[in-house]
């Protein structure tokens, strides 16, 4: 029987795509969403690229009633949390809703996973816990000090689930510190499909690409790196999706532990090479203007990725001009997301 892995969020972006990663390594996803930032025409793509359409639960991942009738539906082997909101400027303007979403989210489920006796878990945490920490390349023991709400609650998720490892036996965690996810599935047929004008570079350099947006804002021209726009470390959804099987993988093949462990591809890529690499994948120009920075950035940061390749064997497989290839295919075969 093939090991079923439950996926909170697993309609939404990197979920969609873990719900490939994972059918295609012969688990069987059965998906918990609230739709709140995704649409079901997402699962239906996955079964159209994997000939299996994910089992789903619409239902609230804080919503204890509801976890508990899942955890009753079957054996479940781990589950890989993604559900949660990640708008950082949002969190700072509406920031108990985070703390709603995430944090009491995340007790519920690890609560309802207690009672179930299921303690295989796979956390969707970010670089953002780092906060500031004036240097570049970032590793796992560095101090964190997130310096947003978001962040602060992806924080205080990790503690929260640190102390239940060291609470009681048999828990596998691992929390995963992911970088800048960008791409999409190499088919077009799965991608991200921000609600409203993006925040993030790479949806905004698509739209720009598209004709849905007319130029893009560089924020800040003058950041003390190589050719003074922002750096960051991109990594290609499907590499991040490979990167939550070799987890659970290595997660259930060993002691029960707690497991901290950046995903990134260890290399840092600029703003402007961003806009480049899109304009050789799309054909396309991408029009910009240098603007003010935007408050709160940093100049640049990538993963220091070692971690996760000694410890999974896993490192990423695809560069700044695949993930650009694939955005720009999603983005033309779906101008407006799911929405048609
Ligand atoms: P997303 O918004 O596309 O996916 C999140 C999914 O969770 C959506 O389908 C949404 O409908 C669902 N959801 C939200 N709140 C819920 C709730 N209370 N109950 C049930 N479902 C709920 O986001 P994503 O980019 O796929 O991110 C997935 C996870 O990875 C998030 O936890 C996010 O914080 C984290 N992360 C994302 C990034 C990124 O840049 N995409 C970076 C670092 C970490
Ligand atoms: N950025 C930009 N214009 C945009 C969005 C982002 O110049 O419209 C820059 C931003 O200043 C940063 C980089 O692109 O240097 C990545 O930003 P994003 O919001 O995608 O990720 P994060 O800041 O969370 O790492």
């Amino acid at each position: 029987m093939q090991p079923v892995v439950l996926i909170t969020g697993g309609a939404g972006y990197v979920g969609s795509h873990a719900c490939v990663a994972l059918i295609e390594s012969g688990y069987l996803p059965l998906v918990l969403d609230n739709f709140s930032n995704s649409s079901v025409e997402s699962l239906r793509r996955v079964a159209r690229i994997t000939g299996v359409q994910p089992q789903l639960v619409e239902a609230d991942v804080r919503d204890a009633s509801a976890l508990d009738s899942v955890f009753r539906s079957g054996p479940i082997h781990a589950v890989m949390h993604f559900a949660g909101l990640k708008a950082v400027g949002e969190s700072t303007v509406q920031p108990l809703r985070y703390y709603a979403h995430n944090l009491a989210g995340t007790l519920a489920l690890a609560k309802a996973m207690q009672r179930a006796g299921v303690r295989n878990l796979v956390f969707s945490s970010s670089a953002t816990v780092y906060g500031e920490p004036g240097i570049e390349q970032l590793h796992e023991d560095l101090r964190c000090d997130p310096v947003n709400p978001y962040g602060r609650t992806k924080w205080m998720i990790e503690q929260m689930l640190a102390d239940l490892a060291a609470s009681e036996p048999g828990w596998r965690i691992a929390r995963l510190r992911y970088f800048n996810p960008v791409g999409a599935h190499a088919s077009g047929l799965i991608g991200e499909d921000p609600r409203g004008v993006p925040n993030n570079l790479m949806p905004y350099v698509s739209q720009v690409a598209v004709g849905r947006l007319d130029r893009l804002r560089v924020f800040g021209g003058d950041w003390p790196t190589p050719d003074g726009t922002g750096v960051r470390d991109y990594i290609h959804v499907m590499d991040l999706a490979d990167g939550h099987v070799a987890t659970l993988r290595h997660l259930l093949a060993t002691p029960p532990q707690l497991l901290t462990l950046n995903l990134g591809t260890g290399r840092g890529t600029s703003v402007l090479e961003m806009i480049r690499a899109f304009e050789r994948a799309s054909g396309r120009a991408v029009p910009y203007d240098v603007v003010d920075r935007r408050p709160g950035d940093i100049a640049a940061c990538w993963a220091d990725a070692t971690r996760a390749a000694h410890v999974l064997g896993w490192r990423t497989q695809r560069g700044i001009d695949d993930l650009c290839r694939d955005a720009w295919r999603w983005q033309q075969a779906n101008p407006r997301g799911y929405g048609g």
